[in-house]
């Protein structure tokens, strides 16, 4: 298990410090691999406190729904006291009964089809930081229509299931399916594109 729920960071390794915990914010590139089916597994590219950039391996259920208190498989294990497995199912059951009155966990605002859509964080595919510094730039693959869009959001955003800014940052613009194959062209679309406030109100 990797993702841990009360400081919401991922434990990957880094090769100067060890083990070391990041915010989702704080990967840059996400692309699943191919084959291996069940469970899917996501090769990630995050940013170190160390100040480079290291791979890890999440899982599709670590991605989406561990950090919902979801089951991820493996977060039942005899190992877990029974106190823990109690808070888990509790945190479960409020992240459903949350979907099930209309809240989105995490969601991004479409602009080819020119609206908010929920989302989970495996839609995911470059994250960049934004300016001002404080915000990320988001490049997100739309599971209802299959097209990119680009959103400035706040960590928070990202990071924190259930978190949804009122307003984020779109970059006007329709991406073919290849343009931002690289950190580097969507860093450069991140910082000569203009962005127009929408409303993400849901
Ligand atoms: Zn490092
Ligand atoms: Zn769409």
């Amino acid at each position: 298990m990797i993702y841990d729920r009360l400081t919401t960071r991922y434990t990957f390794a880094c090769p100067e410090h060890g083990d070391t915990r990041v915010a989702l914010s704080r990967f840059r590139r996400l692309e699943r691999l191919p084959g291996a089916a069940k469970p899917a597994v996501f090769r990630v590219d995050f940013e170190c406190g160390c100040g480079e950039e290291h791979p890890g391996l999440v899982t599709h259920a670590e991605l989406d729904w561990a950090p919902l208190g979801l089951g991820t498989g493996d977060s039942f294990l005899n190992l877990m006291t029974a106190r823990l497995e109690e808070l888990e199912a509790e945190l479960a059951d409020l992240a459903a009964t949350r979907i099930g009155a209309g809240e989105w966990p995490w969601s991004f605002f479409c602009y080819p089809e020119s609206r908010p859509r929920p989302v989970f964080p495996s839609a995911f595919f470059l994250l960049a930081p934004g300016s001002p510094g404080r915000t990320i730039g988001l490049a997100v693959r739309c599971p209802a229509c299959g097209n990119v869009s680009v959103n400035l959001v706040s960590r928070g955003h990202v990071d924190l299931p259930f978190h949804n800014d009122g307003a984020i940052g779109v970059v006007e613009h329709v991406f073919e399916a290849d343009a931002l194959r690289t950190i580097e062209a969507f860093c450069t679309e991140l910082h000569s594109a203009s962005f127009d406030a929408r409303r993400l109100l849901l």
